[in-house]
Parts: structure tokens; sequence; C-alpha cells
């Protein structure tokens, strides 16, 4: 019997799987009256035509040289310069070995190894936003993933195959630009804890995944189911080479410093076991002395560490940087709030005050500048909401540090009254 679908066609069934419409999970595209096509099938023509493209592989272009990539950095992260430097230099340096071995193919004198790279830091002060700038700036496939919902293959849980699945729809499915695109792994420091929780069914973190992460890192072929989810044994697989693509891991490694500090003269860094742990001055002297050995201490396999060797220590951001992480980046929320407020020929106007306030409030939950968005969009929520209807154009909103501490409202000043009080004062 023909059934109408979404779209008003009729359609039985798809024309190359021959399920119906009641059989199958997504849509069913129909071609005419007789023919339709299911979202399985057309997921498998992509994979298919996705391997084909493979042999089009476009040369590596021009690659930014580190200064520049640095510059864009600047761009969108406040403060972490040598974070910005390592990774500028880093980051440069693996297209460039993907470059050379693409020029000189089997007769490349030098062997180049790829060095993936490891952002350690609190939270909210970079890192992820980093990888993604990088990603922007080369102009290059990117996923993001978190270790801490891998599995190893054959438990419950995400297959590390997975961060490829994104990579590869990043790409649009073209195979060869996904080879060369960036993954950014998520709290891999919460894998190497020895006290992973072990359950039959779920080995969440722990040494499984390191050692499928590795195999990655190292450069593997790894068959990627197109739609990413559990492998099953009929699917097609699309053979994504991982030898070029950068894996930048992070995480926060809450601990680490005591670790560093046991390696490293006490005296010289002015910690004191028994005391009240590691202070802010001592934690960012600590963390800047990190090398792979504490990585190791922290509970991450050997050969795992040794396959991100360029450790990068990020910052926690201090109330400073916080106010310039609302003012500064080219998304900074100001610049974005304004702009919003501007579209319907409105005004908003931050005291430095309160950017201060909403900066000590940010730093109070401990999350970074993660914190910041919250806080302005509760603040402001209110105000958006009668925005359209309630106030004429050109009424300005002035955020003072009282409706930050709760003390007081937003001052609004409608035109007619700014206009009048001239008047008056006059
Ligand atoms: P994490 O270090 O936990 O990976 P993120 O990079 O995800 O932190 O930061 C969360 C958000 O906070 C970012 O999207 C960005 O808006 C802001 N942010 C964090 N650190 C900075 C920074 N150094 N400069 C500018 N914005 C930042």
């Amino acid at each position: 019997m023909k059934k109408e679908n979404s779209s008003g066609y009729y359609a039985k069934s798809c024309s190359f799987c021959g399920r119906s419409q009641e059989e199958i999970d997504g849509l069913m595209i129909p071609g005419g009256p007789d023919a339709a096509i299911c979202q399985d099938c057309i997921d498998i023509c992509n994979s298919v035509l996705a391997a084909n493209r493979r042999s089009m592989a476009e040369p590596v272009g021009e690659i930014p040289t580190p200064m520049h990539i640095k510059d864009r950095l600047d761009e969108y992260i406040i403060g972490q310069e040598y974070a910005k430097q390592v990774l500028a230099v880093a980051v440069y340096n693996h297209y460039k070995r993907i470059k050379y071995v693409e020029e000189n193919g089997e007769f490349a004198e030098v062997d180049l190894e790829k060095t993936n790279i490891l952002l350690v830091g609190p939270t909210g002060c970079g890192k992820t936003l980093a990888a993604q700038t990088l990603s922007k700036v080369l102009s290059v496939p990117f996923a993001i993933g978190d270790a801490t919902t891998l599995t190893e293959a054959g438990y419950v849980g995400e297959d590390v195959e997975n961060l490829l699945v994104r990579l590869l729809q990043s790409a649009d499915y073209e195979v060869s630009n996904a080879e060369r695109g960036i993954v950014y792994v998520d709290e891999v420091d919460k894998i190497g804890q020895k006290t992973v929780n072990v359950s039959i069914t779920r080995d969440v973190g722990g040494e499984g995944v390191q050692q499928a992460l590795l195999k990655m890192l190292e450069g593997t072929v790894s068959n990627v189911p197109p739609k990413g989810g559990r492998k099953h044994p009929e699917q097609e697989f699309i053979r994504v080479d991982t030898g070029n693509i950068l894996f930048i891991c992070g995480g926060s490694f809450n601990g680490v410093e005591n670790i560093i500090a046991e390696r490293v003269d006490r005296k010289t860094i002015g910690f004191h076991e028994g005391g009240a742990g590691v202070s802010k001055e001592n934690y960012r002297e600590l963390v800047s002395l990190i090398e792979p050995e504490d990585i190791v201490k922290f509970g991450l396999i050997p050969e795992f560490v040794g396959r991100i060797p360029v450790v990068v220590p990020f910052y926690p951001l201090d109330k400073e940087a916080l106010v310039k992480v609302l003012l500064d980046p080219r998304n900074a929320l100001v610049k974005q709030y304004k702009a919003l407020f501007e579209m319907e020929g409105k005004q908003l106007e931050f005291t430095t005050e309160a950017l201060r306030a909403i900066a000590a409030k940010a730093e109070d939950k401990g999350t970074g500048a993660r914190a910041l968005r919250g806080i302005v969009e509760g603040l402001l929520l209110e105000i958006m909401y009668d925005l359209p209807g309630n106030h004429p154009r050109g009424t300005k909103f002035v955020i003072t540090e009282d409706a930050i501490t709760g003390k007081g409202k937003p001052v609004i000043e409608h035109p007619d009254k700014t206009d009048k009080d001239k008047r008056e004062r006059a």
C-alpha cells in the first residue's frame, strides 16, 4: 500500500534496501511516485562517495607562520601568552611535517614524528577555545570529545572511534580533509586516575581507554561507522588514517602541582609541605615547570604520555583577566550583547565597577571564564524580555555594580527622560 510521508509524497519503501517507513529510523526521501531512499542508504552512499574522494586529496597549502598563528590566537584568547606561543610553534611544525612528507613521499630523508599536544590547566581558562581557534586559523576540520565518556571497544559507552565520526562530520565526510584535522580530547586526566570504577559492562576511563586512544595518537587506520554509535558487522565503514590528525588533549590535572613540587627543589619554589597547600603564585610557578614525567606520576601510562610530548601549561584567570575576557576578544560577551541591543536601536553600557563585580562573582564559582556567560545572561534576561516591546528607540540601559550584587536594578534612561532632564538642568 502506498503511504503519504511527511513531505506529502507517496512512496512505498526505500528503493535501495526495500524497508518501509515504519522499519527505518529517520527520513524517507521521495524520488517520485515509485522511488524513495531512506536515510541509512543515503549515509552509505555518502561513505562510498567519501572513500572515492580520498584520491582527490588537496595538498597542504600555505601554512600560516607561528607569528601569524599567535596573532590570531590573541584575537580570541586573553592571557596564556606562553601557551599561545608554544601552540603556534607546535601546530606550525605539525603541518610543516605533513607538507614535507607529502612533497617528498618515500624520498623523505628525515623521519619527522607526529607531536600531539597536552594542555594542562584549570577549568574555563581557554584550553578548548585555543584548540578550536587553531582549527579556525588553519581552516581544518575540528572535533571535541570527552575522555570520560569514552570506553574501550566492546563496552557500553562511546567508542574511541566516535571522535573520528565527529571529525568526519566536520569535514563533510571528505576523508582526506578529516585526516588533517584537529581532535580535542578533554578531561584526559580523569582516565588516568587509578581509582577508576570497574564494572563488567563499563570500563569508563582506565587503561583500556588509554590504550585505545594511544593507537589513534600514534597513527592507525581506524574503521569508522559513518553514523557513529556501536559498530555492527554488516555496517559499511569509512577507513580513516589518524597518522596526520593532530590530537590535542586537555585536563585540569588537579594536584599535579604537588607532584611537580616533589620533583623540583622545594626551597627555591617556596613550597612548604604540610602548609596550607600551594598558593596561587606557587601554582603558576610550579605548573610552568611541568614535564611529561609528572603526568606519568599522576597516573597516565608512559606510552600514552610519550605520544603527547608537548605539555603546555594554562593558568587560572584572575579578576583582571576575566574583565578582559568580557571586553576584548572578537566575540567578547559585552560586544555581543551591545550589538544585540544596537540592532533594536538601544544602548547597553556596563560601568567599570559592574564589570569587576561580574568578574568577582565568576571567580567565586571556580569555573574560570565559563561562569561569565551565565551571569551576564541571567542579568540581562529581564531587560531582553521586554526590550522589543516596552522601551522606545534610543533607550540606554546602564548595568551598575548594584545590579550585579543584587542591591539595585540596572538604570534605564529613556530618550525623552534624558532630554527632559537636560532641559530641566539647562
Ligand atoms: P577549558 O579550559 O575548560 O577548556 P574553555 O576554553 O572551554 O575552557 O572556556 C570556556 C569559555 O570561557 C570559552 O568559550 C570562552 O568564552 C571563555 N574563555 C575561557 N578562557 C578564556 C581566555 N583565556 N580568553 C578568552 N576567553 C576565555
